[in-house]
């Protein structure tokens, strides 16, 4: 049903093309459309708890987007009622030095899942082909071959048994003024306001564009990205949340076996 957001592999990104409010995939509005999340949350709780139980599959979610883009409320909504032992949250930062020392993917590889597990990133590796190419942050002939090398760092995860999911939440340029002006006005979110989020915008379409490459260079069979509207965030919410539903629901996975002879104990 939300096919229409994957981006297929090989295909050229053009996010002038990709409408930030579209919502046509769900037939309701928003009360209708927050209630089928909440249902999904039920199916997402029971089946995070059935890929804990069967201890077999690995799940990582990326979630990439501009400042405000919503990478926050989508953890705090799509996970909303799953056990947090199952589920391990990454948000990757300014690097700090020692990470700087090492290559751009050794701190992201100890923060992926492990059988049973869901690891979510908020920020991810990606962040060194968007805001390092942007700012220069190293030189071209550097960030150039990162494109190759995460597809097969993102090959060697899938093949040693990760599901890969990656989302880039997708609002234009007004939305974001919306909401940074409310990280102002609203005392409760002048913490999340940072001045050089100011700077970021100013390179609006430098940064749009680093995406585009992203998108079109970096969405495989084995790690698909997913071009998800999110002026809306009950809809970002719900598109999310039924791919994640429909993917682990693929997975096809079984409670294992019991012991023989549960059926014959009486517990004094
Ligand atoms: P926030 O997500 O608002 O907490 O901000 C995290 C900041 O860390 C953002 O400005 C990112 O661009 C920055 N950041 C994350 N990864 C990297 C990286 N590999 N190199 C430089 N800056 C980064
Ligand atoms: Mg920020």
């Amino acid at each position: 049903m939300y096919e229409r957001y994957r981006v297929k592999p090989e295909t050229k990104i053009d996010l002038n093309e990709w409408d930030p409010a579209d919502r046509s995939a769900f037939d309701g509005e928003k009360a209708a459309g927050r209630d089928a999340t909440k249902k999904l949350n039920k199916q997402l709780e029971s089946l995070q708890e059935l890929l804990y139980a069967e201890g077999k599959h690995k799940v990582l979610i990326v979630l990439q987007a501009m400042d405000t883009g919503g990478k926050d409320g989508t953890i705090r909504h799509v996970f909303d009622g799953v056990n947090p032992q199952g589920v391990k949250v990454a948000s990757f930062k300014r690097p700090t030095p020692e990470e700087l020392a090492h290559d751009y993917l050794w701190r992201i590889h100890k923060h992926t899942p492990g059988r049973g597990e869901i690891a979510i990133f908020n920020r991810s590796h990606y962040e060194d082909v968007l805001v390092v190419r942007v700012h220069n942050l190293v030189a071209e002939a550097i960030w150039q071959r990162r494109y190759d090398q995460i597809n097969a760092f993102e090959q060697m995860l899938a093949e040693e048994g990760t599901t890969i999911l990656k989302f880039y939440l997708h609002i234009d340029k007004a939305e974001q003024k919306e909401r940074l002006q409310a990280r102002l006005d609203e005392p409760d979110k002048n913490w999340k306001f940072a001045k050089g989020d100011l700077a970021e915008r100013a390179i609006w379409p430098q940064y749009q564009e680093a995406y585009e490459v992203v998108l079109s260079r970096t969405s495989t069979p084995h790690a698909p990205w997913f071009i998800i509207p999110a002026n809306r965030k009950w809809y970002r919410n719900l598109v999310i949340s039924q791919i994640l539903v429909d993917t682990l629901e693929g997975l096809d996975m079984r409670y294992p076996q019991a012991e023989e002879g549960l059926d014959e104990i009486v517990i004094e």
